[in-house]
């Protein structure tokens, strides 16, 4: 690597919307998720929906879904 031309790399908090909270390395301090592996229903094999949003809700509303 060519010294000084690189951006840090360094430890950086990533904050999910769920709450779950870890480690990585990336060039920012903190990053924010909405899905992160402790909430992605591939990972949780629940279909439990996350919706941080109000996304679902607005969808029904518009297809007229109860
Ligand atoms: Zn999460």
């Amino acid at each position: 690597m060519k010294a000084g031309i690189h951006p840090d790399y360094r430890r950086c908090m990533v904050t999910c919307a769920c709450g779950n909270t870890f480690e990585t390395r990336s060039t920012v301090r903190e990053l924010h998720v909405e899905v992160c592996s402790k909430c992605h229903p591939y990972y949780t094999g629940t279909q439990r929906l996350v919706d941080t949003a109000g996304r679902v809700e607005r969808f029904k509303r518009k297809y007229g879904m109860k």
